[in-house]
């Protein structure tokens, strides 16, 4: 059966990033991260990454449309099929992929679920290697020698900006906020599946697996 375009919701630190991009070199996904294209604009300084720093910074979200144009820019469904790693963060995002981007593409959305009080250790303990990308945590996944990456040996291993405790709680905060009228959206149109992501990530990596074979 022909795969479809997978949308990975959860809540920052609930771990769809790392399985993004095991999922995406496992079974030839392409894997596009919001975040992590406008933290590529940021440290290019470009003129988007000069409007947007701030924001990312406070934990807030970026307007719908500028998060659009860069997910369109970056992303060709004719010829990948991706995993949407952060888009959508909100309801008109939603629809905006709907609309805009997938226009009828079958698509798939799967929800890491995890109470989002065991998210504030999780994310004040990531960090992740400036070379290669490797997203270690320092209390369950830790680097086997402190500060260098067991992958490449190359990178720093640097603490996000808006990892700091004082910005989590407005990420978790804007999440809880966003969340259930996705869900809603994506179970109106059968799309929705739940994935426990308190397992641990050979776990959740395995039922993932489930989930897109069917799919
Ligand atoms: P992430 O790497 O997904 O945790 O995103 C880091 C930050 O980038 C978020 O806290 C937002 O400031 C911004 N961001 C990422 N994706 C989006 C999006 N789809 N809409 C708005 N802001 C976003």
């Amino acid at each position: 059966m022909d795969k479809k375009q997978l949308i990975f919701l959860g809540a920052p630190g609930s771990g769809k990033g790392t399985q993004a991009v095991r999922i995406s070199e496992d079974k030839g996904y392409s894997h596009v991260s919001t975040g992590d294209l406008l933290r590529r604009e940021i440290s290019k300084g470009s003129k988007l990454g000069e409007r947007v720093k701030g924001i990312l910074a406070d934990g807030h979200l970026v307007d719908d449309h500028t998060v659009l144009e860069l997910l369109s820019a970056n992303c060709d469904l004719k010829s990948s099929k991706y995993i949407f790693d952060g888009f959508p963060r909100n309801i008109a995002q939603a629809r905006l992929l709907d609309d805009e981007l997938l226009k009828g593409v079958p698509s798939q959305a799967v929800y890491f679920e995890i109470a989002l009080d065991k998210l504030l250790e999780r994310l004040v303990n990531r960090r992740t290697c400036s070379a290669c990308g490797k997203i270690y945590n320092l209390v369950s996944t830790p680097p086997k020698s402190p500060d260098s990456c067991d992958v490449c040996d190359e990178g720093e291993l640097q603490q996000r900006k808006d990892d700091k405790e004082e910005v989590v709680g407005e990420r978790l905060d804007v999440f809880g906020k966003t969340i259930e009228p996705m869900l809603e959206f994506y179970d109106s149109s059968s799309r929705l599946t739940q994935i426990d992501a308190s397992l641990s990530a050979d776990d959740v990596y395995s039922r993932l697996e489930g989930v897109i074979g069917a799919s």
